[in-house]
C-alpha cells in the first residue's frame, strides 16, 4: 500500500512513523509512507500557503493552489494508482474500525491535513472522503491522520505478529474485547479466573465470548442494537 500525507508539518510524523507497528509495516514493505510538504507548493517569496477569508472573519485559510498542486504532484508520481483522497475534517464522517478495514484494502491513500481555520472549500472537489477523528477540534489534521494511518496499517497482511489479535480486537468483531490476564496468577489478592488456567480451550473460548458480550452490554449497549442472541447469550445477559 502507498500512503501520501499532505501536511505543513511533515516532521510531526517522525515519531509515530518510526516506532512499533507502523515502523514494522514500513520495514516489511507492507506500506510506503511519503510526506508531502505543503510549504513547497507555497506562493511567492515567502512560500505563502494561507490567506484571509473572503467576507472577513477570524483566522487564516489554506489557499487552494498549493493544496491542488500538492495533490497533482502525487498524481504525477503515481498516475496509475487508484487513490482514495481523504480530507481531515471535524465535520466529516466519524472514523471507526470499519473504515480502517476498508482503507486497509486500498491501493493508495492520500491524507490531506488542514490547519489554521481550515481550507478553501474548493479543495473538496479533489477528495473522495471527508473524515473526522471525533467530535472535537484539533489544531491540525496531522494527529488525526496519524491515528487513521496507525489503525489502517496494523491491519495490512503480515504486520501484526498474530493476525488473530486484529480479529478479536474491540470493534472488529462487533463486540468489545474480553478481559486479559498475564502472570502472576495472584496479585495483591486479585486472582486470575480459574477457567483461564485450566487448559480447556473450549471453556476458555466460551468464557471470553461471554465476557465480551457482557462488557459490551454494560459499556456500549448501542453496539448491540439489531443483533440477535442465542439462547445461551440471552441467559448470560440475564445473569
Ligand atoms: N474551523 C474548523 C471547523 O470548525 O471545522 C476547524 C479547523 S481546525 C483548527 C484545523 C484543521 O485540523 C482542520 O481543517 C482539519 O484538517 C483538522 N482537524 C481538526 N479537528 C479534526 C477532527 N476532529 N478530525 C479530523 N481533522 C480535524
Amino acid at each position: 500500500m502507498k500512503i501520501d500525507v499532505v501536511t505543513l508539518f511533515p516532521e510531526m510524523f517522525d515519531g509515530p512513523l518510526g516506532h512499533s507497528m507502523v515502523k514494522r509495516a514500513i520495514d516489511k514493505e507492507a506500506v510506503e509512507i511519503n510526506r508531502v510538504n505543503l510549504r513547497a507548493f507555497g506562493k511567492g517569496k515567502h512560500q505563502q500557503v494561507d490567506d484571509t477569508p473572503y467576507g472577513g472573519g477570524a483566522g487564516m485559510l489554506l489557499k487552494p493552489e498549493p493544496l491542488f498542486e500538492a495533490v497533482e504532484s502525487i498524481e504525477e508520481r503515481h498516475p496509475d494508482s487508484k487513490k482514495r483522497v481523504i480530507l481531515m475534517d471535524p465535520a466529516g464522517k466519524p472514523f471507526n474500525q470499519k473504515m480502517a478495514e476498508e482503507f486497509s484494502e486500498e491501493e493508495h491513500l492520500v491524507f490531506l491535513c488542514g490547519h489554521y481555520e481550515g481550507y478553501d472549500e474548493r479543495i473538496r472537489s479533489l477528495v473522495t472522503d471527508e473524515v473526522s477523528l471525533g467530535d472535537y477540534v484539533l489544531t491540525g489534521g496531522e494527529l488525526a491522520s496519524m491515528v487513521m494511518i496507525d489503525a489502517t496499517v496494523r491491519l495490512l497482511p503480515g504486520v501484526l505478529g498474530n493476525a488473530d489479535s486484529a480479529v478479536t480486537d474491540s470493534h472488529s468483531s462487533g463486540l468489545l474485547e474480553h478481559p486479559h490476564y498475564t502472570r502472576p496468577a495472584e496479585y495483591k489478592g486479585m486472582r486470575v479466573p480459574d477457567v483461564l488456567t485450566n487448559g480447556n480451550h473450549a471453556l476458555i473460548d466460551e468464557w471470553r465470548h461471554k465476557e465480551s458480550l457482557k462488557r459490551t452490554f454494560l459499556r456500549r449497549p448501542d453496539m448491540l442494537e439489531g443483533r440477535s442472541f442465542s439462547k445461551k447469550e440471552e441467559q448470560w445477559l440475564e445473569e
